[in-house]
């Protein structure tokens, strides 16, 4: 008997968590359910995030959580309780199949089965964000060896354990060389422990068209957060439904399982949801605590419901659905079919499935590291960057002196274009002379006469050689 959390959640996440809970105990799941309350009424009752504290002592001491979706409320103020719950309990893999049930669910793309797996906790998500002066805000996108290294490694566990053939990487290195590059170079380090799981590695954008346009050339897919999150909604809708998918949110110690469609609040209340989400997410779980032989079960009966046409409301097509039905006849179909094996969509088996082999991360020994000089960021209102450079060579010290500034990324002194756009955010670039070494003391220096002569400095980044090679990018057009 497993323990778990169950979470309600708002609008028609208690009528999906009722049919999803009838089914799989009517499945002989042993589970025991421990009720916690998350989402609008906590958020409503002036808690910002969403969830009480007991409710964390809960999803932590049980470590499986199955959650309904809720409803975050319009407003300032209020943080999403997903990514709050993800990044407290380190669920750094968001898993998310995408199948389509062609021909008993309409889509334009009848051979489809990916399952994308999502960083989940680190990119653009870390939340760290700056107002840097009148024109420009920054938010820095964070990507960790770590974090590619778990990621990577369970995309290719997934891979092995579910017979599947391939793992490929989407990211955008060609421009994003230290993080997207980063990312990248771990999947290629990791893949050839996999000799047996083919593997490629394909730019987002091109990627991205590719995986709309023929899904079929592709199996499991990892990619860092921000583009998992906007391609597994799309990889979710072009199976026909995205009130079909599951997800799963995996961690060390703790999991988290849910529907990938919201609280739908229109439809709240009037026992016409599809349950079909959240009981993938179920099944997922099932998996996850060894009860494979129920998982399959279930996931079997659904099939064969699917299959037979009786369809909720958001599925239902004329000529190809036989029976339109509401959530708990839905759930009643489904029970009635356990034992029941689908005859035209491949049914399931999870008998042999292995468990994941997830070793803890070791850090690698540190690299030689070198300061190679450092990036001065100053708010500046004019818009002639030789003026600029003037201006900044005047606090530049015996050791490090004036080599580039950047407007946005782009060269735009020396030899500048005079067509290149400006803001009033400009990276100065200093570096040691020739044949010397930049050292702290001198960064100090620069800012104490960068204090003296009234530029605005608003950031540094320290410029640093890890094992001989530049840790930093160059300007785009230097
Ligand atoms: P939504 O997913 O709730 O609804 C989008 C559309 O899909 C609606 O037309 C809805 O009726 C339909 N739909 C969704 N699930 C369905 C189901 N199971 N059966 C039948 N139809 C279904 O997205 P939204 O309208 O953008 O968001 C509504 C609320 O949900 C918001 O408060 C949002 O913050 C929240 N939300 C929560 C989660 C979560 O808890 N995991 C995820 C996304 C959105």
């Amino acid at each position: 008997m497993t323990k778990i959390t169950v979470a309600k959640g708002d609008g028609i996440g208690p009528e999906i968590m009722d049919a999803t809970l009838e089914i799989i105990l009517a499945a002989n799941a042993q589970i025991s359910i421990e009720e916690i309350e998350v989402g609008e009424k906590v958020y409503l009752s002036g808690n910002t995030s969403g969830i009480a504290h007991e409710a964390w002592e809960t999803i932590r001491r049980n470590k499986i959580f199955l959650k309904a979706p809720i409803t975050t409320p319009q407003g300032g103020g209020y943080k999403s309780l997903n990514v709050t719950t993800r990044k407290f309990l380190g669920l750094y893999s968001n898993v998310r199949p995408c199948k389509s049930l062609h021909p008993f669910v309409s889509t334009k793309h009848p051979v489809m089965d990916i399952v994308i797996v999502r960083e989940n906790e680190e990119d653009l998500y870390a939340g760290i964000e700056h107002q840097q002066t009148d024109e420009v805000v920054q938010c820095l996108k964070l990507i960790s060896r770590p974090g590619c290294e778990k990621i990577v490694r369970y995309a290719f566990e997934y891979a092995k354990q579910q017979n599947r053939k391939k793992v490929t990487c989407f990211t955008k290195d060609n421009i994003m060389k230290q993080t997207d590059g980063l990312f990248h170079k771990v999947f290629d380090e990791i893949a050839k422990e996999y000799p047996d799981i083919e593997n490629e590695h394909w730019i987002i954008d091109i990627g991205a068209a590719k995986m709309a346009d023929s899904p079929e050339a592709f199996d499991v897919i990892v990619m860092p957060n921000l583009y998992g999150d906007v391609l597994s909604d799309v990889a979710a809708q072009i199976t026909g439904s995205v009130g079909l998918a599951g997800s799963a949110n995996i961690g060390e110690e703790c999991a988290m399982f849910e529907a990938i469609h919201g609280s739908a609040p229109r439809r709240a209340g009037q026992d016409v949801a599809n349950p079909s989400g959240l009981l993938q997410g179920a099944i997922m779980m099932l998996n996850h605590i060894g009860q494979t032989e129920v998982a399959e079960k279930v996931q079997n009966a659904w099939l064969t419901t699917i299959e037979e046409g009786i369809h909720t409301y958001d599925i239902y097509k004329e000529g190809v659905s036989k029976q339109k039905v509401g959530t708990k006849a839905f759930a009643q179909a489904v029970i009635a079919n356990l034992g029941r094996k689908p005859t035209l969509l491949q049914p399931v088996s999870y008998s042999n499935n292995t468990t994941l082999c997830l070793p803890k991360y070791v850090r690698k020994p540190a690299a030689v590291k070198e300061l190679a000089g450092v990036d001065v960021f100053v708010h500046w209102a004019g818009t002639n960057p030789d003026a600029l450079a003037e201006i900044v060579q005047s606090i530049q010290t015996d050791d490090l002196q004036l080599a580039m500034i950047t407007n946005r990324g782009i060269k735009v002194w020396p030899n500048g274009f005079s067509e290149t756009f400006c803001t009033d955010h400009w990276r100065c670039r200093f570096l040691p002379k020739a044949g010397t070494m930049a050292n702290k003391s001198g960064i100090i220096q620069l800012l104490t006469n960068a204090l003296e002569q009234q530029v605005d400095t608003i950031k540094t980044e320290n410029l640093y050689l890890f094992n001989g090679k530049a840790g930093f990018s160059l300007g785009q057009g230097q």
